[in-house]
């Protein structure tokens, strides 16, 4: 997960997996990221991973992140980081222990490179999925 192979590699994993391919930035997302900008969304996502993910034993673990409502939710649910058991299966991260901090800050470099990755992608194609009445 650290360096530029190393997260390619990662991507191209999760891209095999239909559950993890799923998830999309939705219109609402692009605004979102649009107005805050990317430096707030980076420090959002620090504190979602310190607080709902790092600790040893996160409350609701598993249940912890929610499907939307925010760009680093899905870019959880993406990246196989929404909870301990997932972090566990995908990148050998232990369950039952802190993620301490230089790995915290790989995880949130990972999914801001998720985010940015689809975000330009969104950029000038107009909203994906979304037939009738978008564009001219
Ligand atoms: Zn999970």
């Amino acid at each position: 997960m650290q360096t530029q192979a190393g997260r390619e590699n990662a991507f191209r994993r999760l891209a095999k997996s239909k559950f993890r391919s799923r998830f999309h930035l939705s219109a609402d997302d692009r605004q979102y990221i649009a107005e805050k900008g990317m430096e707030t969304i980076r420090r959002h996502c620090e504190d979602f991973i310190r607080t709902r993910l790092a600790l040893a034993t996160p409350p609701n673990d598993g249940r912890q992140t929610p499907m939307r409502g925010h760009p680093v939710f899905l870019a959880q649910h993406a990246c196989a980081c929404c909870c301990r058991g997932c972090m566990e299966k995908w990148w050998k991260v232990p369950k039952g222990t802190p993620i301490p901090p230089e790995r915290q800050s790989r995880i949130v470099d990972f999914l801001m490179a998720w985010i940015e990755k689809e975000y330009e992608r969104g950029q000038g194609s107009g909203v994906r999925g979304q037939g009738i009445g978008v564009g001219v």
